[in-house]
Parts: C-alpha cells; sequence; structure tokens
C-alpha cells in the first residue's frame, strides 16, 4: 500500500518541480504566481495560497505565512 502512496508522492512532486522549472524560466523575478490547476501556490513555501486572500489580493504570490516573513526581513 505505502508503495501506491510514495507513487502519487513521486508523481505530485515531480510535477510541481516541472512547473517550478517553468516557472524559474519564464521570469528570473520573483512577483510571477505560479498557478497549478485551480490552486495559486505560493513562491516561497509553495502552498496552496488560501483562496480568501486571492479574493483580496489577486495577485497574491504569497501566502500569508510567507508574505509576513517577508515584510519582516525587508523592515530591517
Ligand atoms: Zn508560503
Amino acid at each position: 500500500m505505502s508503495d501506491i502512496i510514495d507513487d502519487a508522492n513521486e508523481r505530485a512532486e515531480m510535477f510541481l518541480e516541472h512547473s517550478l522549472q517553468q516557472h524559474r524560466k519564464r521570469t528570473r523575478e520573483d512577483e510571477v504566481q505560479i498557478q497549478i490547476g485551480d490552486d495559486v501556490i505560493c513562491i516561497d513555501c509553495y502552498g496552496p495560497i488560501e483562496s480568501q486572500r486571492l479574493k483580496f489580493l489577486p495577485r497574491a504570490v504569497r501566502c500569508v505565512c510567507c508574505q509576513q516573513i517577508r515584510e519582516r526581513s525587508h523592515a530591517r
């Protein structure tokens, strides 16, 4: 059973990796959204961005957590 799960995880990772490579090719800038299916993926942690957040910030590229970390590190 665990083989099947590993397989699925591996495929998901490959798909994500491929998407990220495409994304890096497209731009060296950080500020372009990564979209996988209907999800927008955070460019820092690669987790899906909350749909609530996207309603307010349609061009958000980071989830709330990573945005806060980034703002904090910029505030220095
Ligand atoms: Zn994030």
